[in-house]
Order: structure tokens, then C-alpha cells, then sequence
């Protein structure tokens, strides 16, 4: 008997609550930064386990020593989102909430981080439940706000380098459109480093029918837009990967009034630092160079915000992890996931401690289907396989570390 055999050996037992306690989550998700009830459930569950349990900036770490060996830290985000669920699953989420705005919104696990507390959950009861075929330190880590990418950020200033020690390697997961029971994991960039920007541009109102004594801020707007469309096009060097996205466009309130101001939302995905020092330099470039050319009054103003880092897999790791993934659950279920453009604040955690990691993508979806996006008010994950591959699927990467006969 091999230690994943005999670790895994009572899930048909931990199954069973997984089912009920996913089915709960579903339909009690909580906005980002506001995981309070979520939090208390996975700590109440840890502390039954036997690990050790800290609440730190709104998520929760639990440690299992045991003896000497490697640390492995597995990490779960927990938010949902404002998206009213459309599934028709009869557990579909029919939760609202009052967001920050003070908007009554609908609640929904749209992202699939119900799946990823479940599987940690259960994963973390089995390795506490045999011990024998395994030395060292697993821990669970659930942070919150993964969405808002605060939550890694919000649980390091809380002081998280001090409560756990330095894993020797981090491990995360996602579920994904990909079929249920598959596994996808690549090394290198894996998630894309995204960075908002909201940019504003100063005009000089006037009367629509007396241009020349304004600065028309609409104008240099649209000039803004359609030259950023150039850096991708035109700058960067061809194969190197980026998207940059005007996502909002405000300005005026009257057709004859010409405004003193426009906005512009920007976000951008790259995939290397370089790439991502290359994109940021030429957007305020042409913004501040088109400022120039409308002879706006006062210069722009650049505030970045809802920054993701790069996610980018450990080679050694990820080859490790995906010989045991191929081990275990057999070559045909393992493939090689491809980069994706959605982004993470995952790897702040791991980054802080200088540990190398790896981060794979879990299927979710019947064969054949074509399976609604994540952040849909359709996205419906099929409990099983899924639940079970991915509890799986922890317990193997960690006592790929932490296994006696490794
Ligand atoms: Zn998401
Ligand atoms: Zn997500």
C-alpha cells in the first residue's frame, strides 16, 4: 500500500459531508472581504480535525505537525460574488446582500471557491486522519477576497509570516471549464499579472457651439482609446502575449455642454514583468503624449488598482507534481493546461516567503458540454467527480513531499 492509497482509503466517509457542506456553501456565498460566516464554518472544521487554527486579516490557517519533514501549504480561496445565479440547480444560491455601494445585489459562488474550501476541507481531514505514512507539516489555507485581490495582501499584513512557518513549497487550485476529473497543470506562467487603471484627462468645458474656447475632452478621449490599441499591435515584440482593455468610457451629461473631464477604465494581462513594465510605460506614454496634442490644461492622472500579481508554476515543482498526478490518477486525466488570461493574487503568499509553487486547474464539467464560464450566472460545476478529483488531488500533491516511501 502506497501513502495515497492509505490516505486516501476513508474518503468514501469524508464524501458524504463534503456533498452537504458544498451544497451549504452554495448557497450561502459572501462578498469579498465579508467571508465572516464562511471563516467560522472552515475554522470550526479544522479545529475538529486536530489541527492547530489561526483567523488571520479575515481568512484561517490551520497547521498539522507531524514530525519531522517538509512543510506543504495548500491554499483555498472563499469569496463569491454579486452575480444572481441563474443555474436552475435546485441548490442554487437565492442569497442577496447590500454591497459597499449600498446596492442590493444577488450572491453567488460563480467562481467555483466553494469547490476549492470543499476539497481543502477534506483533503485536510485525511491527512489528519492517518498519519502513519506521512512526516512533516501540512498546512490549509483559506484566504479570503481572492476576487478584489486583497485578500493575500490583507492576510500577510495581518502578520501570517509570523503565525505559520515557511513552507517549503504552496499548491493551489481552480476549478475550471475543463472536464470533471481532469487535471491541468503546465510549468511556468500560468495565470496573467492584471492591473487596472482608472486614467483620468482634463479638459476646459465650454458651450457645444463654442469649441474653440474649450478643450474637448471626449475628443482626446477617443484619441486615447484607439491609439492604445497600438502597444499590443504594434510595440510589442510578435508572440509575446497582452491584452489591454478599455472597459469604461465616461464623460459629459449634455449634448450641447462640453465637458472639463473624461475617464477611462483600463485594464491589462500580461505574462512576464517585462511585458507588463512595457504595456504600463506605453499606456501612460500616449496618454500623456495625446493630453499634449489636445492642449489640455492640467496633466492626467493614472490610479492603479485591482492589481494581480503573475502567476508563474515552479518548473521542479510542477514537474513533481505532475509525475504524481500521473501516477495516481493515470496520464489519461492529467493534461497540460495552457496559460490562461484570468489573473490571481495567489502567489503573494507564496512570493512572501520565497517558496517555490505551483498552481494546476481542476475540471468541473460533463464531457461534451460546453460548460459556462467562471463569473457566469450560469457556471454550474457537477459535484462529482469533481469534489472527489480534487480532494484527490491535494492529498497527492502534498505527500508527493511528504510521503515516507518519497
Ligand atoms: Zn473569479
Ligand atoms: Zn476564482
Amino acid at each position: 500500500m502506497t501513502a495515497v492509497t492509505e490516505v486516501l482509503a476513508p474518503l468514501a466517509d469524508t464524501r458524504q459531508w463534503q456533498e452537504e457542506l458544498y451544497v451549504h456553501l452554495h448557497q450561502h456565498p459572501e462578498l469579498s472581504s465579508h467571508e465572516t460566516e464562511t471563516a467560522a464554518e472552515i475554522q470550526r472544521r479544522l479545529t475538529s480535525f486536530g489541527y492547530d487554527v489561526t483567523p488571520v486579516g479575515g481568512g484561517v490557517v490551520g497547521v498539522l505537525k507531524n514530525g519531522e519533514g517538509p512543510t506543504v501549504l495548500m491554499r483555498a480561496d472563499i469569496d463569491g460574488l454579486p452575480v444572481t445565479e441563474q443555474t436552475g440547480l435546485p441548490y442554487a444560491s437565492t442569497a442577496t446582500t447590500v454591497d459597499d455601494d449600498g446596492n442590493t445585489v444577488g450572491l453567488m459562488h460563480a467562481c467555483g471557491h466553494d469547490v476549492h474550501i470543499t476539497t481543502l476541507l477534506g483533503a485536510a481531514e485525511l491527512m489528519a486522519k492517518t498519519r502513519a505514512p506521512w512526516s512533516g507539516t501540512f498546512i490549509a489555507l483559506f484566504q479570503p477576497a481572492e476576487e478584489t485581490a486583497a485578500g493575500a495582501q490583507a492576510m500577510l499584513d495581518a502578520g501570517l509570516t509570523d503565525v505559520i512557518p515557511r513552507p517549503d513549497v504552496a499548491f493551489g487550485q481552480h476549478v475550471l471549464g475543463h472536464e470533471a476529473g481532469r487535471i491541468g497543470i503546465t510549468p511556468g506562467p500560468v495565470m496573467s499579472c492584471a492591473d487596472s487603471i482608472k486614467i483620468t484627462l482634463y479638459g476646459a468645458g465650454s458651450h457645444g457651439s463654442m469649441p474653440q474656447l474649450g478643450v474637448d475632452p471626449i475628443v482626446l478621449a477617443s484619441a486615447v482609446v484607439q491609439r492604445l490599441q497600438g502597444i499590443v499591435a504594434r510595440e510589442l515584440t510578435p508572440g509575446e502575449r497582452a491584452v489591454v482593455t478599455v472597459g469604461a468610457l465616461n464623460a459629459g451629461t449634455k449634448s450641447n455642454i462640453i465637458p472639463d473631464r473624461a475617464t477611462l477604465l483600463v485594464n491589462t494581462r500580461v505574462y512576464s514583468d517585462e511585458v507588463r513594465a512595457k504595456v504600463l510605460g506605453a499606456i501612460e506614454r500616449i496618454v500623456k503624449a495625446e493630453c499634449e496634442a489636445s492642449d489640455s490644461p492640467k496633466p492626467p492622472t493614472f490610479e492603479y488598482y485591482d492589481q494581480f500579481p503573475l502567476t508563474s508554476n515552479d518548473q521542479a515543482t510542477s514537474e513533481k507534481v505532475r509525475a504524481a498526478f500521473d501516477a495516481h490518477f493515470g496520464t489519461d486525466r492529467v493534461f497540460t493546461m495552457e496559460a490562461i488570461a484570468a489573473s490571481e493574487d495567489f502567489s503573494r503568499v507564496p512570493d512572501a516567503f520565497g517558496t517555490p509553487y505551483t498552481y494546476w486547474g481542476l475540471g468541473g464539467f460533463p464531457a461534451g458540454a460546453k460548460a459556462a464560464p467562471n463569473h457566469s450566472p450560469f457556471f454550474a460545476p457537477v459535484q462529482q467527480p469533481t469534489l472527489t478529483a480534487g480532494t484527490e488531488a491535494v492529498v497527492v500533491a502534498a505527500l508527493a513531499y511528504l510521503s515516507k516511501d518519497a
